[in-house]
């Protein structure tokens, strides 16, 4: 749908500012930044620090931790299998290294572990490459220009945007493992934008002090996702399974992680998996939409391998923080949540409110830039209204072509310019309305950065795992530590197979502990999990339905 009538009068606001705000970024006459102290005050608009939006875990291993109700609302469900009726003496596969996601982390694992020798079972819940890192727009975060910067540069970039709660050892291995990551996705064949020259185009992201994030087009994720996914298809070793999300761990008598109980979403049927050694890679939880939020992430975005993990004994890290992307799509509601890469403010857009005026440096860490946005949506009253009655601020697209040259819009951000031609918004002419989108969870399972857990032979890689990014999580860093994790994963987990794995008999006795725990503590109410899917039946429709116990669109 193109701007209606009352938005397009409210353009002309942001259109007689446009010209001023052009010149005074030539001059490099920006809003300045604030100060630590201002973000601090600033933060408390932040959905994070809203303390009735948590409450403290009654169960497992990380039990008195407060993380989002929607998160403890699936930490504190029963299985949604029953245990009993889990034959754990027989498996339907066998393998040295079950993956399990097929987003950047799992294949980035899948093709170290098959590189070390392992024969590996990917089994992803979707299709394969159905997964946030193929919605990646932005870029992808290396310290490889020698002279200008240097992993010492980026570990403190990540370190600040990160408030400094970070976990050292996981940011050194980030860092250090950055620029051998980019080089071999480059030697797979990944296509990033280049200078005539053959020198890798790169640009500032919110919070880094170096340009070193680097990008193909606005369709970064996709790109990676291509390469590697290609790659892992070829390799003889590597059997992918659609469509079969995991649903519990399986462990086995000597404590070490045995495979996993699969879940056929067509047939809707159970299978286990005996493995050696196991990487969880299953990505965020966008889509539990915590504080009513809209969100970035892909449909299988829904914590399960937090759950999965927890359940077997694994703590969870930094789970009190989400990520709230500053720019989602607010108008057309058709696009509600879509991200708009931070590339566009990174190429000069201005965020302006009612009243045309420049509010915020665009280049502040993502929270601070969220709450921001936030407060002049609702405290100060200076959002613009859409005609549903929500609220968002302007991203000026319109100054990059004036700053950069006619085309550049079309040529930096092909996707985002189709995507609202489309609706028949132009936005090389006209601005587009944002407001923060739910986009990253900043923690997760806790893990080392060798990519063990506490559990033998169980690994992790990618937006399943908390502590890298600390309490906030920069542009850039998170594509980078899929590539990287997933590879040190993988090559861990090939390891751990070959020189380590104790065989024994599989159980599943971990749920049924669990279960029993979440019973006692009448925290279930009925609920289980993982969700594999949201659910977004109209609760009307629901109670029509008349299930006794209702667990969403999945059986
Ligand atoms: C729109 C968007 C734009 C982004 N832009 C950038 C960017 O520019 N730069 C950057 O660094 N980061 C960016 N990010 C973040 C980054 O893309 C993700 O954090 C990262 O790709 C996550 O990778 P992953 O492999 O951990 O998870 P995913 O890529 O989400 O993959 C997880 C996979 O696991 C599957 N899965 C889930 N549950 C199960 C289960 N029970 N069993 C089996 N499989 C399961 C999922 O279906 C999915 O295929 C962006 C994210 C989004 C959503």
């Amino acid at each position: 749908m193109p701007y209606p009538e009352q938005l397009k009068e409210l353009i002309k606001v942001v259109e007689s500012t446009r010209v001023d705000r052009v010149e005074r970024k030539k001059k490099g006459e920006e809003v300045p930044f604030l100060s630590l102290e201002d973000r601090e005050t600033m933060l408390n608009n932040h959905p994070d620090f809203k303390k009735e939006g948590r409450r403290e875990l009654k169960v497992g291993a990380s039990k008195g931790y407060a993380i989002a109700h929607e998160m403890a609302d699936l930490l504190e469900a029963t299985s949604r299998v029953d245990p009993a009726k889990i034959d754990v003496t027989k498996w339907d596969y066998e393998t040295d290294v079950l993956v399990i996601g097929g987003g950047g982390a799992g294949t980035s694992a899948a093709l170290l572990a098959e590189e070390n020798g392992a024969s590996v079972i990917l089994a992803t819940k979707l299709r394969h490459g159905d997964a946030n890192t193929m919605m990646a727009e932005g870029g992808i975060q290396a310290a490889d220009k020698g002279e200008k910067d240097s992993p010492y540069y980026h570990y403190l970039d990540v370190m600040g945007g990160g408030h400094f709660t970070n976990v050292p050892p996981l940011v050194e291995a980030l860092v250090n493992n950055a620029p051998g990551a980019l080089k071999w996705l480059e030697h797979l064949g990944c296509n990033f934008s280049k200078f005539e020259d053959g020198r890798m185009k790169s640009i500032h992201g919110g919070g880094t002090s170096r340009k070193r994030m680097h990008f193909a087009g606005d369709i970064t994720g996709a790109e990676i996702m291509r390469t590697i996914r290609d790659e892992s298809r070829n390799r003889e070793k590597i059997t992918v399974l659609e469509f079969s999300p995991a649903v519990e761990l399986l462990l086995n008598e000597h404590g070490n992680v045995g495979g996993a109980v699969l879940y056929n979403l067509e047939t809707q049927e159970y299978f286990n998996v005996k493995a050696k050694s196991v990487v969880m890679a299953t990505g965020g939880s966008g889509r539990l939409h915590i504080q009513g939020f809209m969100t970035t992430n892909h449909y299988g975005a829904t914590a399960d391998g937090v759950v999965m993990g927890y359940r077997a004994g694994v703590p969870v890290s930094f789970l009190h923080t989400v990520q709230y992307h500053p720019t989602g799509i607010v108008f057309p509601e058709q696009a509600e949540g879509i991200l708009i890469t931070e590339k566009f403010r990174g190429s000069g857009a201005n965020l302006v409110n009612i009243d045309g005026e420049q509010f915020v440096n665009e280049r502040e860490p993502r929270d601070v830039e969220a709450a921001a946005i936030i407060q002049e949506c609702t405290v100060k009253g200076k959002g613009v209204p859409t005609p549903t009655g929500k609220a968002g601020i302007w991203l000026d697209s319109p100054m990059i072509d004036m700053l950069s040259g006619e085309g550049t819009v079309r040529k930096e951000f092909p996707g985002k310019y189709i995507l609202y031609k489309r609706f028949g918004i132009d936005i090389t002419k006209e601005p587009m309305l944002i407001y923060p989108t739910l986009h990253y969870q900043n923690g997760g399972l806790e893990f080392q950065a060798d990519g063990t857990t506490n559990i033998p032979g169980f690994f992790l890689a990618g937006e399943v795992g908390g502590g890298i990014h600390g309490e906030n999580r920069l542009m850039g860093n998170s594509l980078l530590d899929i590539v990287v994790f997933g590879r040190i994963s993988g090559k861990g987990a090939a390891e751990f197979a070959k020189s380590s794995f104790k065989d024994g008999k599989l159980t599943i006795d971990h749920v049924v502990k669990y279960n029993k725990e979440v019973d006692e503590s009448k925290a279930a109410d009925g609920r289980v999990a993982p969700m594999l899917l949201p659910d977004y039946t109209d609760p009307r429709v629901r109670e029509r339905q008349l299930t006794t116990n209702y667990v969403g669109n999945v059986r």
